[in-house]
C-alpha cells in the first residue's frame, strides 16, 4: 500500500514495523463541546485508514486518548483551559462535562460507522504515566521547571521543528497570534510539559506531582498514552493538519527524548473541512454537528458518503449545497442498489477484476474518491445481480456506507407503501411545493421562506435541484 508519510513528504510504501500487525494512534477529541463535521472528517478518514488495513489482512492495534484535561485554547500553552471554559459555560464540573461529551462523541462515531478504537483512554486515566516521563526527561536534561512550570527545552534537540513547513492557514492559530508569551520559557518553541503555578486558580483537577501539585500539559499525553498502550515503537500516528505543529512536532520531541531513539515512522494528516467563510468553528457561525445535519433532514451515511468522495489531503468545503449534491447521489445509489435482482451465481472472474480497482484505488494512498467510482463501476458492469451485491457487501469493509442494509431497507419500505394512492400528507407537501414555486416565480420571498419554515416545522426538508424541488420527510427512508 503507498501512503503518503508527512514526516518523509513523499508517498511510500507502507510497512510497519512487525510483519502483518499495526499499532496505530489518533489523536482523540477534546471533551469540553460536541464534535463538529470538521472533526469527524478528520474520524471518518482515519477510519478509513483502520478499516482498509484490517481489510488488506493486518492485525490492527489502535488507540485512541480522550483529552479531558490540559489542552488550552491556544495550542502554544496560553489562553483558557478548555474544559474549564466547557465547565463553566455549562454550570457543571469538569468530569460531568467529560462524561457527557465522551458519550456524545462516541455517539456520533456510531451513527458515522466510525469503528471504536481498540482502546481508549483518558488523560485523566494516565497521570502516573505522565509524571513518569516527565521525572525521566528532567533527569535526563531535556526538561526544566521555571515559574512553578515543567518545560521541555526544545533547544536541546539537534532538530525539533518537524511538520513547520506547511501552509500557515493550516497550521493552529494559537503559535501564530503569540497572544501571551511565556515569560518562564527559555526558547520561544518550548512547551508545558506540567502546569503548577497555574494562571488558573480554580483549576479543578489537580495532582500531586514531584514538581507539586498541577495537571499535565496537553501534548504529554498523547506519547504517554501510545507508549503505554504499544510500546517504544509506533507505526502510525494520525491527527487533523492543525494537530501537525505544535502537538505532533512536541509529541516526537518528548517521546524519542525520551526513548533515545526514533518512534514512529508514518505520519497521516488529514486536511480540514472548511466552510465559505473559512475555518470551521465551534463557537462562531454556525456550530455544525451531526445532529445538525439530521435535524434539517441529512442522515449521517450521508455525510460520511460527502467525505469519501473528495480526498483526505486535500481541503473540503462545506456548504449545504454541496450536502445536497450528496444526499441525492447516495440516495440514487441506493435505489439503484435496491432494484439489483439479488438472485443468481457469483461470477468469480468478474468479482476479482473488480476487486482489483477497489483496492487499486485504496493503495494509491487511500483514494475514496476512486473507492466511490469503483462502486459505481460495479452498477454499469456486464455481471448479475448477486455479482453486483458481493462485491459492494466487500467494499463496504471499508466504505461502510451501509449500502446493502440501506438498499433491502427501501426495498422493504417499497413492498409496504400502497401502490397507486398518494397519501394525504404528501399531496398536502406537494401542494405547498407548488404553492411555493409559485411565491417565487412571483419573486415574493418573504412567502417562499414562509412556506418553506412551515414544511420544515412538519419536519419536511426541501431540497432545490436544477430539475425542480424533492423533499424528505424526517424519520422515512
Ligand atoms: P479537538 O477535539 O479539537 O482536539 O480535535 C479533534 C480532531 O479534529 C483533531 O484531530 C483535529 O486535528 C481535527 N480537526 C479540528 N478542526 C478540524 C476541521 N475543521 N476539519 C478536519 N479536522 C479538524
Ligand atoms: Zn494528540
Amino acid at each position: 500500500m503507498q501512503l503518503y508519510n508527512s514526516l518523509t513528504k513523499t508517498k511510500d510504501t507502507f510497512v510497519p514495523h512487525e510483519e502483518g500487525k499495526v499499532s496505530m494512534y489518533t489523536c482523540g477529541p477534546t471533551v469540553y463541546h460536541f464534535a463538529h463535521i470538521g472533526n469527524l472528517r478528520t474520524y471518518i478518514m482515519e477510519d478509513i485508514l483502520d478499516r482498509y488495513l484490517r481489510y488488506s489482512g493486518y492485525e490492527v492495534k489502535r488507540v485512541m486518548n480522550i483529552t479531558d484535561v490540559g489542552h488550552l485554547t491556544s495550542d502554544a500553552d496560553t489562553g483558557e483551559d478548555k474544559m474549564l471554559k466547557g465547565a463553566k459555560r455549562e454550570k457543571k464540573t469538569v468530569m460531568e462535562i467529560a462524561a457527557f461529551y465522551t458519550e456524545k462523541f462516541f455517539e456520533d462515531c456510531r451513527a458515522l460507522n466510525i469503528r471504536i478504537p481498540d482502546v481508549i483512554e483518558p488523560a485523566t486515566s494516565c497521570i502516573d504515566d505522565f509524571i513518569k516521563v516527565i521525572s525521566s526527561l528532567m533527569e535526563k536534561g531535556y526538561a526544566y521547571e521555571a515559574g512553578g512550570n515543567i518545560y521541555f527545552d526544545t533547544s536541546k534537540l539537534s532538530q525539533y521543528y518537524v511538520f513547520h513547513n506547511f501552509e500557515e492557514e493550516d497550521l493552529a492559530v494559537g503559535v501564530r497570534e503569540g497572544v501571551e508569551e511565556d515569560g518562564n520559557k527559555k526558547n520561544k518553541a518550548d512547551f508545558v510539559l506540567w502546569f503548577t503555578k497555574s494562571k488558573f486558580d480554580d483549576q479543578e483537577l489537580k495532582w500531586d506531582s514531584p514538581w507539586g501539585v498541577g495537571y499535565p500539559g496537553w501534548h504529554i499525553e498523547c506519547s504517554c498514552i501510545s507508549m503505554k498502550h504499544v510500546g517504544e515503537y509506533l507505526d502510525i500516528h494520525c491527527g487533523g493538519i492543525d494537530n501537525a505543529f505544535p502537538h505532533h512536532t512536541n509529541e516526537i520531541a518528548q517521546s524519542e527524548a525520551y526513548l533515545g531513539h526514533k518512534w514512529c515512522n508514518w505520519w497521516m494528516h488529514v486536511l480540514h473541512l472548511n466552510t465559505n467563510s473559512g475555518k470551521m468553528s465551534k463557537s462562531t457561525g454556525e456550530f455544525l454537528t451531526v445532529s445538525l445535519l439530521q435535524s434539517k433532514g441529512y442522515t449521517p451515511m450521508e455525510y460520511r458518503f460527502f467525505c469519501l468522495q473528495s480526498h483526505y489531503r486535500k481541503s473540503l468545503v462545506f456548504s449545504y449545497e454541496n450536502m445536497d449534491n450528496a444526499k441525492i447521489a447516495y440516495k440514487k445509489l441506493i435505489s439503484k442498489i435496491a432494484a439489483l435482482d439479488p438472485s443468481g451465481e457469483i461470477d468469480r472472474e468478474t468479482f476479482d477484476a473488480q476487486k482489483a480497482s477497489f483496492v487499486k484505488a485504496l493503495d494509491n494512498d487511500l483514494n475514496t474518491s476512486l473507492a466511490v467510482t469503483a462502486i459505481y463501476d460495479v452498477l454499469k458492469a456486464k455481471t448479475n445481480g448477486a455479482t453486483k451485491r458481493a462485491l459492494l457487501a466487500d467494499f463496504d469493509r471499508v466504505l461502510a456506507l451501509d449500502l446493502l442494509q440501506n438498499a433491502d431497507a427501501l426495498r422493504d419500505a417499497q413492498k409496504e407503501e400502497a401502490p397507486a394512492n398518494k397519501s394525504p400528507l404528501a399531496e398536502k407537501i406537494e401542494a405547498m411545493i407548488e404553492a411555493r414555486r409559485m411565491a417565487k416565480k412571483e419573486k415574493n420571498y418573504a412567502e417562499a421562506d414562509r412556506i418553506r419554515a412551515e414544511l420544515s416545522a412538519m419536519g419536511v426538508t426541501l431540497i432545490d435541484t436544477k430539475d425542480g424541488t424533492t423533499y424528505t420527510v424526517e424519520g422515512e427512508a
